[in-house]
């Protein structure tokens, strides 16, 4: 028999070493059972590697634009191999770390995977270990159709294992990895198709958004291609892809085909009914707004939930929990409401609140008022290669209360953040007004929209 412990965390990831961590903090016997590499799809196969490579297709740009800025530059050339190889080296320094914060915290790292015996029971390796509350954290993995040849696609975790760069890939899918990959493929040289079932992707964002990212995605070279699903994939003796497409078109020497059509949550080894733990029909783990299961001292955060699959708020969700469950705040919960998000793509996207569209339907047309504008930033102003900045504040009612942030721009992503806060307070149009410019930059636009 193993050991009890006030906590276990099921999952590495953001929410199950947050949840831990916190527990620990309050001097709780706390562990962390992972199967896999510690820090979870977000430090190994998401938000972390992907912005190492957004970051190299965003210098693969500046090196672009130099020549406009009078430097002669001679590029020889990308070594995609050398930066695959720091990038895992960097991973492997952070899982190390996380080893390391682990010991120091005291908190006790279980490897294998964990399945319910009973809801204060988990078995892991043949060994049982109970604990007082257990934290569903196992995140989720991605989702590959069922179609002749699909096989020789990869996924996002596919994408992270190449070693060499795809001379030309096929990226079908339509959410934040699939424009994310094209964007980052296309700036650091690969030839990219992507493919849409419909004529839009992000289709829950605003429109401005989606409609001006597409045509900056076009203008950079990506391929485009909405209305097509793919029938069947072929490899041939080469080793490229032949990929017949239900309209009839062929795609030929593809070297990568990439699946990103979304995720499913991880929860189908739990063996959820030997606690009682009910899913929905696509495998999530409902909670209520206090990330309660329907059983009693079990709890789920992050991915599994279905809810804003993002990692801070994996991370806030599991540290409000233990917050509430060992430090005496019985109230203490996530707010989901005003959750900003940015998709890094090129350019990258800040968005919080609701788009037009939303905002229309939840208060009514009448109520609703844009402020918007677009225009070419002054870092692009006489460079070759043209970017666009769009900018949209969504208002409602006669105090005019500023219920959406849209932002596609350079710098979009790291000027989100600080105006996420100004909604989340609820802040009016006067209000942004009345905030002094900072000048010379895009987000100025954003106090003194007209
Ligand atoms: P995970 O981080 O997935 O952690 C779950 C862990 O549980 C995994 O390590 C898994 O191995 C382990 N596990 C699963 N089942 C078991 C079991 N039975 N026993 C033991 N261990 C188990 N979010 C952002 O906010 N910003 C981004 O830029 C961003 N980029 C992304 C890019 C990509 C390509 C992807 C795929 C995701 C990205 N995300 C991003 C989303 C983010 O990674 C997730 O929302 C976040 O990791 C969810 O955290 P989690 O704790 O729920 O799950
Ligand atoms: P998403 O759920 O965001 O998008 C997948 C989209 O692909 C669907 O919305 C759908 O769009 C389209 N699709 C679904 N099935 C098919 C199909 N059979 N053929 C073609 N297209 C299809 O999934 P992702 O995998 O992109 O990302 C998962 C989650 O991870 C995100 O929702 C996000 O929460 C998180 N993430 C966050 C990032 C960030 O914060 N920057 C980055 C990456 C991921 P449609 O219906 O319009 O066709």
């Amino acid at each position: 028999m193993g050991k009890h412990y006030d906590l276990i965390a099921i999952g590495g990831g953001s929410g199950g070493l947050s949840a831990a961590e916190r527990a620990a903090l309050y001097g709780k016997k706390t562990a962390v059972v992972e199967q896999a590499r510690l820090g979870g799809t977000c430090v190994n196969v998401g938000c972390v590697p992907k912005k190492v490579m957004w970051f190299g297709a965003g210098i693969a740009h500046a090196l672009h634009d130099a020549k406009d800025y009078g430097f002669d530059v001679d590029v020889k050339g990308f070594d995609w191999g050398e930066l695959v190889k720091k990038r895992e080296g960097y991973i492997g320094g952070i899982n190390d770390w996380f080893h390391t914060y682990l010991k120091d915290s005291n908190i006790d790292e279980i490897v294998g995977t964990a399945s319910f015996v009973d809801a204060h029971t988990l078995e892991v390796g043949g060994e049982q270990y109970t604990a007082d509350h257990i934290v569903i954290a196992p995140g989720g993995t991605p989702v590959v159709p069922d179609i002749p040849g699909a096989e020789h696609g990869i996924d996002s975790n596919g994408f992270f294992e190449l070693t060499e760069q795809p001379k030309r890939a096929v990226i079908v899918g339509a959410g934040y990895i699939a424009v994310e990959l094209a964007g980052l493929l296309n700036g650091l040289g690969t030839e990219v198709s992507l493919l849409l079932r419909r004529d839009h992707f992000l289709s829950s964002f605003d429109c401005m958004l989606r409609e001006t990212l597409m045509e900056d995605m076009v203008n950079s070279g990506v391929n485009i291609m909405s209305q097509t699903q793919i029938e069947r994939i072929e490899k041939q003796d080469d080793g490229k892809l032949h990929i017949h497409c239900q309209s009839g078109v062929e795609l030929t020497g593809v070297d990568s085909l990439i699946w990103a059509i979304g995720r499913e949550p991880l929860s189908g080894p739990l063996n959820l009914d030997a606690a009682g733990v009910e899913h929905n029909e696509q495998s999530y783990i409902p909670t209520d707004e206090f990330q309660n299961t329907n059983v009693e001292n079990v709890y789920a955060v992050g991915d599994v939930t279905g809810r804003a699959q993002l990692t801070p708020v994996a991370i806030a969700a599991a540290r409000r929990l233990s917050d509430r469950l060992f430090n005496n705040q019985p109230e203490r919960k996530l707010d989901y409401e005003n959750i900003a998000t940015v998709v890094f793509s090129h350019p990258p996207i800040g968005t919080v609140g609701l788009s037009e569209t939303q905002a229309q339907e939840e208060h009514g047309t009448a109520a609703v008022k844009c402020y918007q504008t677009r225009f070419t930033p002054m870092s692009h102003a006489f460079t070759e290669h043209k970017v666009s900045t769009a900018m949209k504040l969504v208002c409602v009612g006669a105090q005019e209360k500023v219920v959406g942030v849209h932002i596609i721009g350079p710098g979009a992503d790291e000027m989100l953040q600080g105006f996420a806060v100004a909604v989340k307070m609820g802040a009016t149009k006067e209000d942004f007004d009345n905030t002094v410019a900072i000048h010379p930059t895009s987000s100025e636009e954003l106090v003194t929209l007209r």
